[in-house]
């Protein structure tokens, strides 16, 4: 027999999310406030279960459904960035570069733990929560897990995280 190996990906329409963002770049450029439909595809590799599953298709989708959900309809923020700054005043998020800041109803806000908000950070972020996810639903963990981001049409970052 010839040795196998299984993924499974789950990418649908609606796991797209609608979200504001901004970026640094070669140390002293930040860009214009802008959004982007973001769309996510998430594969997992891993032996089959006793089900001749990798995972659940339908909880997988679900688990990232989830989390995309908390993102659509947002200001996505970097809370680890070391050039912008952000902070709680009053109901209101502020997001400060140089001479510049924006300020957002914080309900309106994600402050991510990432240094920046690229398509690859932001992949990266599902992953980590993604691999959390699974941890608590009690299965084991993947041989690996790949987040794809994509930002625009032909235009997509992924990560591959191996727990
Ligand atoms: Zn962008």
């Amino acid at each position: 027999m010839p040795s196998a190996a299984y993924k499974v990906r789950v990418t649908k329409d609606e796991l797209v999310f609608s979200s504001g963002h901004f970026i640094t770049f070669d140390g002293d450029h930040c860009e214009r406030i802008h959004g982007h439909n973001y769309r996510v595809a998430v594969e997992v590799d891993g032996p089959l279960d006793a089900n001749d599953y990798v995972v659940d298709f339908i909880a997988l989708r679900d688990m990232t459904r989830n989390l995309v959900n908390e993102l659509d309809h947002r200001m996505l923020l970097p809370g680890e960035s070391p050039r912008i700054r952000v902070a709680v005043e009053g109901p209101n998020t502020v997001a400060r570069y140089e001479d510049r800041f924006w300020s957002f109803p914080s309900d309106e806000c994600v402050v991510l733990p990432l240094a920046n908000t690229t398509a690859e950070l932001l992949a990266h972020y599902l992953g980590v929560r993604l691999l959390a996810d699974m941890k608590t639903r009690g299965w084991a963990d993947p041989q690996a897990i790949r987040v794809e981001v994509e930002e625009c049409f032909g235009q997509s970052a992924e990560v591959q995280l191996i727990p």
